[in-house]
């Protein structure tokens, strides 16, 4: 394949970047991969697992000279670090990011980014509850869809561009404006998170009443909550401080669906509790039929690493 972009650099070296070095590396997409993380720790295994062709000790070093730049760091520090390579950046290069909320990064990243120099957001809609550089795996992005968010009046070239590298990263991509980036993403992960965690802690305050048993006992659908509830913290309290309103209006919804449920159950309407399981079990199908997750019994366990 022809690489797409001559360098690219990878400001932040965890579970997304040490994926993207990867799955760059085994599609040849680029020439040379750049990259920087803030403790030495975190840059040594990055330089030990090959993540990236070259580690720096700088961010704005890793971006000097780079056609694109992403930056894979949480949510709460883009601004800071965009700040940082700004006064590297070569003119026609790409800036772009990894973040799960999309608002507050544009608000934090624009006002940095110089004269001549791109800015197109992206969103992998992957990951896993692992982080850290040793997490990180080149298939991670295979037929996972990639969320592109251009600002308004992008450049249409840099736009195509950056979409045509995240499909050689194995995505699916679709374009999306801001706005609804974020309330897309507050239904189908953030509100799922906040619920997760909420529902391992109740189980936790049972806990010191039952002693093990929350534990000893704990069947798939509780089991399920403790795998995304164990996605790393830094993250996911960005992801909140950062798209408060479309969370806190998705959680509204939220909290009238639970209620109605409530009822049902207090007033003993099985009719309610069956046409509604009825629906959500037909959206689980769909979900299966669009490729995006197995049909296999307990997720496919027995037969995956993870
Ligand atoms: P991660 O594995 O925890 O890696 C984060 C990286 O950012 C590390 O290299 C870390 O460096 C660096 N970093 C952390 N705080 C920093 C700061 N204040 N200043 C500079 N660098 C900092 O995280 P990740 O899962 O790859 O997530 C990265 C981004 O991808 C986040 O914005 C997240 O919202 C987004 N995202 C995550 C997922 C997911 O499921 N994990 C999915 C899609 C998008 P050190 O290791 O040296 O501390």
């Amino acid at each position: 394949m022809t690489p797409i972009y001559d360098r690219v650099a990878l400001i932040g070296l965890g579970l997304i970047a040490g994926s993207m070095g990867l799955a760059m590396q085994r599609a040849g997409l680029v020439r040379e991969i750049t990259g920087y993380a803030r403790t030495a720790k975190t840059r040594e295994t990055a330089a030990r697992l090959g993540l990236v062709t070259r580690v720096c000790d700088s961010a704005a070093e890793a971006a000097e000279g780079a056609d694109l730049v992403v930056l894979c760091v949480p949510v709460g520090a883009m601004g800071a670090v965009a700040a940082e390579i700004a006064p590297a950046l070569k003119p026609g290069a790409t800036v772009s990011d990894v973040g799960s909320v999309k608002r507050s990064v544009f608000d934090a990243v624009t006002p940095h980014v110089p004269e001549g120099v791109h800015f197109v957001a992206a969103h992998p809609m992957a990951g896993t509850e692992h982080s850290g550089p040793e997490s990180g795996f080149a298939e991670l992005f295979d037929n996972r869809w990639c969320l592109i968010v251009p600002p308004e009046g992008a450049d249409p070239a840099a736009v195509d561009r950056l979409e045509r590298f995240w499909r050689g990263l194995g995505s699916n991509t679709e374009r999306m404006e801001v706005e609804h980036h974020d309330l897309v993403c507050a239904v189908v992960s953030h509100v799922p998170h906040l619920i997760a965690y909420t529902m391992v802690g109740v189980a936790d305050d049972f806990r010191r009443v039952s002693e093990q048993e929350v534990i000893k006992f704990s069947a798939a659908g509780f089991r399920d909550f403790t795998r995304i509830a164990a996605s790393d913290p830094t993250m996911w309290r960005d992801v909140f401080m950062t798209n408060k309103e479309a969370t806190l209006e998705i959680l509204g919804r939220f909290t009238e669906e639970l209620f109605a449920l409530q009822r049902a159950i207090r007033t003993g309407d099985g009719q309610h509790l069956f046409d509604y399981f009825t629906h959500t079990r037909a959206i689980r199908r769909g979900i299966i039929d669009a490729g995006q997750d197995t049909a296999a019994p307990d997720f496919g366990r027995g037969a995956r690493k993870q």
